[in-house]
């Protein structure tokens, strides 16, 4: 079995016409996480990460474990409104209007190495965004890691011409 397998397409969520990538079941199946985790680390074995960033909301529990693994850091990256203390904000584009993504100000030291962390690549919005934070926060962003690449959406096109590393698990 490959990650591919675990993970569902229901059809018609959120809205009709979508096929929506449904990865719970790659999550609620012990083997199938595990695998996830460990081949989204893949290309930095040996590299110093001192912070996983994690997309809201399922990039919480891929990036979390991400970092457990690592022995690195996490930090959240919040839909506008979410966190408690002072933050930074980037609006980015949805597909219709705009949205807000938010980290706490002091979630990342100058210098600091962060991977961020996703289930899905579409467009590319909110990782730029996320990515955006990392490095506004003057961090250093070492790349971006998700299970899933829908590549005839140019998120990969759009992140890679910005100068980042791009790891997806399957498309
Ligand atoms: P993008 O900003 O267009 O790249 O969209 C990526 C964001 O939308 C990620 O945070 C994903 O979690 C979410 N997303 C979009 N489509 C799907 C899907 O089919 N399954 C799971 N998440 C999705």
């Amino acid at each position: 079995m490959s990650v591919k397998d675990y993970i569902r397409t229901i059809p018609d969520f959120p809205a009709p016409g979508i096929m929506f990538r449904d990865v719970t079941t790659l999550f609620g199946d012990p083997r199938g996480f595990r695998m996830a985790v460990d081949q989204l680390l893949l290309p930095w074995a040996g590299v110093r990460i001192d912070k996983v960033a994690g997309l809201e909301a399922r990039g919480f529990i891929l990036g979390g474990a991400v970092a457990h693994q690592l022995s690195a850091g996490f930090v959240p990256m919040r839909k506008k409104g979410k966190l408690p203390g002072r933050t930074v904000e980037q609006a980015y584009k949805l597909e219709y209007g705009t949205a807000v993504l938010e980290a706490h100000d002091d979630a990342i030291r100058p210098g600091e190495k962060v991977l961020l962390v996703d289930d899905l690549l579409a467009t590319g919005g909110t990782a730029e965004a996320g990515l955006k934070l990392i490095e506004r926060l003057g961090g250093v962003a070492v790349g971006c890691a998700f299970v899933i690449d829908l590549p005839e959406l140019g998120g990969r096109r759009l992140l890679e011409t910005a100068g980042h590393q791009v790891h997806a698990l399957c498309a």
